[in-house]
């Protein structure tokens, strides 16, 4: 079984609780518009775009036509990636589960967990549940960082060795979520209910844009008297970095400003989501 991983990061402490390997995977059903990482959004077409932009020729074409990339002579300039006309990245290992957990084993003595990742990682969730049950063992924890397209409901097997999901939640309306993600989020609302009965739910982090009232609000609104006490409440400020251009017109070059987003924090500790916090 293989799976695309875009980067394996043996050590972070912004992907949950405690220092954990975290583990992106490439593709998403999602199309955000403030996507910071839109080149993990589709698997690479192989139509070579990219190759003879690389300043160290670490891309070349395979005879099958697939793209190679040979990632001791990358030297992470990114040109393919700005190059990329398909939201994609020439640098993309398909890797095994026991690949991927050689690489766990070498950071276990450091580290809390593991969080899967993205793009979604939810789309291979056969290879999910595979690294799950050879990671517990190991006494790591094993947290999914999910858009929450997938039906969790659906698969409960998934959630057998993991220990809960950081789900975003990043619009509430039909509109709304139409606009900023491609789709109507009622998968994201299931999911907030279904992950909260199954006791599975770590966090929820909500997006608050600049200038965007009657959006942040209904957001907050929603998720809180929810949540409650019962998980984690990231109130995220929105930051244009990294944005595609033709996005960043639509969302604005502005950062939420720290008070504005602090606003909306209160507004969900008032509404009984306690642990609501900014970051
Ligand atoms: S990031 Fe790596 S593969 Fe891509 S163009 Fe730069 S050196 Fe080449
Ligand atoms: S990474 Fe993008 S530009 Fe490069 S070959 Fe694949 S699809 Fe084409």
């Amino acid at each position: 079984m293989l799976a695309p991983v875009n980067k394996i990061i043996p050590f972070s402490n912004v992907d949950g609780p405690g220092n954990r390997t975290s583990i992106f995977f490439q593709g998403c059903p999602f199309n955000c518009q403030f996507c910071h990482n839109p080149e993990t959004i589709h698997l690479c077409v192989g139509c070579g775009l990219c190759l003879d932009g690389c300043p160290v020729h670490a891309l070349s074409r395979d005879p099958d036509g697939s793209i190679r990339w040979d990632h001791e002579r990358c030297v992470q300039c990114d040109a393919c990636i700005r190059t990329c006309p398909h939201t994609a990245s020439p640098r993309v290992r398909w890797m095994t589960v026991e690949q991927v957990l050689e690489e766990v084993r070498r950071s276990a003595p450091y580290i809390a967990g593991i969080t899967t990742s993205g793009g979604e990682c939810t789309l291979y969730p056969d290879f999910l549940e595979a690294l799950f049950a050879a990671v517990r063992p190991l006494g790591l924890t094993c947290l999914i960082d999910s858009n929450g397209s997938f039906d969790f409901a659906g698969r409960p097997s998934l959630l057998r060795d993991c220990a809960g999901v950081m789900l975003d939640v990043k619009a509430v309306g039909a509109s709304w979520s139409r606009t900023l993600i491609g789709n109507d989020g009622a998968q994201v609302l299931a999911n907030l209910d279904y992950l909260l009965s199954a006791g599975k739910l770590q966090e929820v982090r909500t997006l608050i844009f600049p200038g965007r009232d009657e959006e942040n609000e209904s957001a907050v609104r929603y998720v809180a008297p929810i949540i409650r006490d019962r998980c984690d409440y990231k109130i995220i400020r929105y930051r244009p970095f990294g944005v595609r251009a033709e996005y960043q017109r639509m969302l604005g070059d502005d950062v939420t400003a720290r008070e504005e987003a602090e606003r909306y924090a209160a507004l969900a500790r008032s509404l009984g989501a306690s642990r609501a916090y900014v970051v």
